[in-house]
């Protein structure tokens, strides 16, 4: 990759036009407003980096976009450089691994430069509204290039290195593209401020604090839903998924099956091998959780060692079958851990008592469904745990 990143470098210098002093003038203006976004938003992209789980769309682009279009390739990249000198403080990742990513930014400006230059775009002084409109559509093709570039360099060497490469992992989610897409398109905008009317950038530096921030809310409003122990929903999430299913399954006077399933002797496990030990097998239980479950079906952590599904469209049978299932796979389960003196250790062989409510049989309110499934857990309990129990019917 990298030779390929250095036979594109080469084309793009060799054709770069030597700067003037008007192209070191808009260089400065940039980085200047590259500088005040980078510094005024460093706790968050921290925050930001932390939690991220699959590719990490950076904001730089409102910076490095315009210096494609309006600059030679030379100095657009070195605006790259001098971002990504700045954000090696905070990045905290791997030198090969920053390394790699800037250089993906540099080729991906230096590929979208030359592009667009052989386009041959007009002096945007002298343009006409309609002129406009092939001036835009070459803005489009530099962006296009822009965007593909990275994603071929930095998805592809994602999508080789993992052994089950999925879209979401290797391109990013759907709400990291969209900032990703704005984020260039703020780019440009920048480069027309920078052309007409260089002062106005000072504007689009405080934008982009302010969109730093925005993108923040995104993750937050993720986090609020989120149990960060185990990255099931939480119960504020679980009760307002759960609630909107039993709503629609109310209309469509289907059933629906709503599971509690608490984990047997488990603070044995706390005591035996440590708090963390503890946590490690919640970990392992809720990955299981979402492996045996269908996408529809809606898993959370109810509190410390309980967690709730449930399973919409899901009548007595179908969720004894499930309920079950659950049971074998989390007795079947080789938990990897260590123990209280940091010792590896496998934990085996845990058992689940799991109590089984069914929408409209044993209640009709999502609470009542709750309470019942829960009531069945402790006649599971009673019963020598290790087993399903499906709640009393309201009328027995
Ligand atoms: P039973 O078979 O009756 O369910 O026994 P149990 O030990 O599973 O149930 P009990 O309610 O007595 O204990 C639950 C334990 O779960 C106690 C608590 O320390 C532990 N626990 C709760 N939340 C967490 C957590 O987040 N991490 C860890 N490690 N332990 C937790
Ligand atoms: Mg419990
Ligand atoms: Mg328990």
């Amino acid at each position: 990759m990298e030779l390929v990143s250095i036979a594109g470098f080469v084309v793009a210098f060799s054709g770069a036009a030597t700067p003037t002093a008007s192209d070191w003038l808009e260089f400065g203006i940039l980085t200047a407003g590259a500088t005040v976004h980078i510094q005024l938003t460093q706790r968050q992209e921290e925050r930001r980096r932390n939690r991220s789980k699959t590719v990490l769309i950076d904001l730089i682009a409102v910076w490095v976009f315009p210096a494609v279009l309006v600059l030679p390739a030379t100095l657009a990249v070195l605006v790259v450089v001098v971002i990504r000198v700045q954000r090696w403080f905070t990045a905290r990742r791997p030198a090969h691994n920053f390394v790699y990513s800037s250089i993906s930014h540099s080729l991906a400006a230096a590929l979208a430069n030359v592009v667009y230059v052989a386009l041959d775009p007009v002096d945007w002084h002298d343009i006409t509204a309609l002129s406009s409109l092939r001036e835009f559509a070459l803005v489009l093709v530099a962006a296009a290039v822009y965007e593909g570039v990275q994603v071929i360099y930095v998805g592809g060497i994602l999508a080789l290195s993992e052994p089950h490469p999925t879209v979401r992992g290797v391109l990013g989610s759907k709400a990291d593209n969209l900032l990703e897409a704005i984020t260039t398109g703020l780019g440009a905008v920048t480069a027309v401020l920078l052309v007409t009317m260089p002062p106005t950038v000072a504007i689009m530096a405080v934008v982009t604090v302010v969109f730093n921030r925005l993108a923040e809310l995104d993750q937050l409003q993720d986090d609020v839903v989120t149990d960060p122990k185990t990255g099931l929903l939480n119960m504020r999430g679980w009760s307002e998924s759960a609630q909107r299913a039993l709503s629609r399954v109310h209309r469509a006077e289907g059933r629906l099956a709503v599971l509690m399933i608490d984990l047997d002797y488990f603070k044995w496990i706390n005591d035996t091998f440590g708090h963390p030990a503890g946590d490690d097998v919640l970990a392992s239980i809720a990955a299981a959780l979402r492996d045996v479950t269908r996408p529809a079906d809606i898993v959370g952590r109810f509190g410390g060692e309980e967690f709730l599904v449930l399973l919409p469209d899901a009548d007595g049978p179908a969720a004894e079958v499930a309920a079950e299932r659950i049971r074998r796979t989390i007795a079947a389960l080789h938990i990897d851990t260590t123990d209280k003196r940091g010792a590896q250790t496998t934990i085996t062989e845990r058992t689940t008592s799991i109590g089984v409510a069914v929408y409209p049989d044993h209640a009709a309110t999502l609470d009542g469904l709750m309470q019942a499934a829960d009531a069945a857990v402790y006649e599971a309990k009673e019963h020598g745990r290790n087993q399903v129990r499906f709640a009393a019917r309201p009328d027995q």
